[in-house]
């Protein structure tokens, strides 16, 4: 017997299922891509495959609603399998007391008292804020408030070239936007392979996305003209004017107030929730997955751990090789690895050997008329078993 106590509410004040994935991240980053690439294609490419397409135009709210309509049917999707699967949905915030007691403050005010035999965690991640650069909710927005404008910014700027600034950039880019990115680091997506890192650094600024790297952000405000910010690299100080900003620096883990002191749910310096191997924490019987625990904040990882919690709950004995997460990072060309990088194996000494072969002479990349990027695989050059596979290309 199962209840789900989730406190998403979506724009409109109304309980929803999905999180972050499906309301507000993944999902709707993702249909985004898609319908700017779509437009981004029938410019760019259309005319080299004998198409010509005259009177292109945009219309963002319709963009907009078709990523609602995408995001409704799925969230809708799972209260269908909840009700199919006997899932009790209880929309509320849950505060967790010791042996499993479980109070939950209804939307109404109202409380309600639940026990289980077992408790799994899956609170999830929220964008890390940036004191320098507070957001208003309107023209500095993290990466939710990003997937909801209705017109497209003719200056866009991202405090971060990670993931989602790399995503969300490269959809306003498509749409636009001249879009800079400042990044404080100096190295370029540094948990990738290097080979690849460098590859789509060169290719995404060929795109146009301005991407300056080793530029700290002292401080962004909105003015008349839009949003003035200050940065600074180890030798000047800039000045940059946008339209609109995203502050796309990272996320943290949701853990505040999530278990009253007495309960005892150990969590680490960070906020992050404390778990063995097996998703264990510090309190018996009770699970935690997903962003709020160790490990990168990625959708499928998260799946895949709750999966292998209820599995364990079942009485069955499953593994999770953590090693075997892959990565994907939506871009165009679109990133994808899995495994050891070269860097990773040089630190930890192993001997090995590499395979690498570019999209350019694939005849069905070329038929695609799509040919930037590789594939490498990495393996133990004494066992040839595969240790590593790095793929930038369509
Ligand atoms: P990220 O860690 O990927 O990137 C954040 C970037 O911001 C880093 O490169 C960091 O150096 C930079 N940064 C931090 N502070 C800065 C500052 N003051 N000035 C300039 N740069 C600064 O985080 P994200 O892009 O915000 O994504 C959050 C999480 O969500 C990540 O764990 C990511 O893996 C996950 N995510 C995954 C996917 C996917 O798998 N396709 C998509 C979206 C998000």
């Amino acid at each position: 017997s199962v209840a789900c106590v989730d406190d998403w509410l979506d724009r409109d004040g109304k309980p929803a299922l999905g999180g972050t994935c499906l309301n507000a991240g993944c999902i709707p980053s993702k249909a985004l891509l898609e319908s700017s690439q779509l437009y981004d294609r029938l410019q760019q490419d259309a005319h080299a495959h004998g198409i010509e397409v005259d009177g292109i135009s945009l219309d963002v709210k319709a963009m907009m609603a078709s990523k609602d309509a995408t995001v409704h049917d799925l969230t809708h999707g799972i209260a269908a399998l909840f009700d199919t699967n006997k899932v009790a949905w209880i929309a509320g915030r849950a505060l967790l007391l010791p042996d499993r007691h479980v109070t939950v403050t209804l939307h109404s005010g109202e409380q309600q008292a639940l026990t289980a035999g077992h408790v799994i965690i899956a609170t999830g991640s929220v964008p890390v804020e940036l004191p320098v650069a507070p957001l208003d909710g309107d023209v500095i927005v993290d990466s939710a408030g990003a997937l909801n404008w209705e017109e497209v910014p003719p200056r866009l700027g991202i405090i971060g070239a990670g993931v989602i600034g790399l995503e969300l950039g490269s959809v306003w880019r498509r749409l636009g936007a001249e879009v800079v990115l400042l990044e404080a680091q100096d190295q370029f997506l540094p948990m990738a392979d290097r080979q690849l890192s460098r590859s789509a650094l060169n290719l995404f600024r060929k795109q146009g996305l301005d991407i300056r790297l080793g530029e700290r952000v002292k401080a962004a405000a909105r003015t008349d003209g839009g949003v003035l910010i200050d940065y600074e690299n180890d030798t000047e100080g800039h000045q940059l004017t946008v339209d609109r900003l995203i502050v796309a620096v990272g996320r943290r883990p949701c853990s505040d107030g999530l278990a009253a002191a007495e309960t005892e749910l150990l969590l680490d310096e960070r906020g992050y929730i404390h778990v063995d191997e097996e998703c264990c924490t510090s309190v018996p019987e009770v699970y935690a997955v997903g962003d709020a625990v160790r490990g990168p904040m990625l959708a499928h990882k998260s799946s895949e751990e709750g999966v292998a919690v209820a599995e364990r709950i079942a009485g069955q004995k499953p593994h999770v090789d953590f090693n075997l997460i892959p990565w994907v990072i939506y871009t165009w060309p679109e990133i994808a690895w899995v495994g050891q990088t070269e860097q990773s194996l040089k630190d930890a000494g192993v001997k090995y050997s590499t395979g690498k072969v570019p999209f350019m002479a694939s005849g069905r990349a070329r038929a695609m008329g799509e040919t930037d990027g590789f594939i490498k695989i990495i393996a133990d050059s004494e066992t040839d078993t595969v240790l590593g596979v790095h793929i930038i290309g369509p």
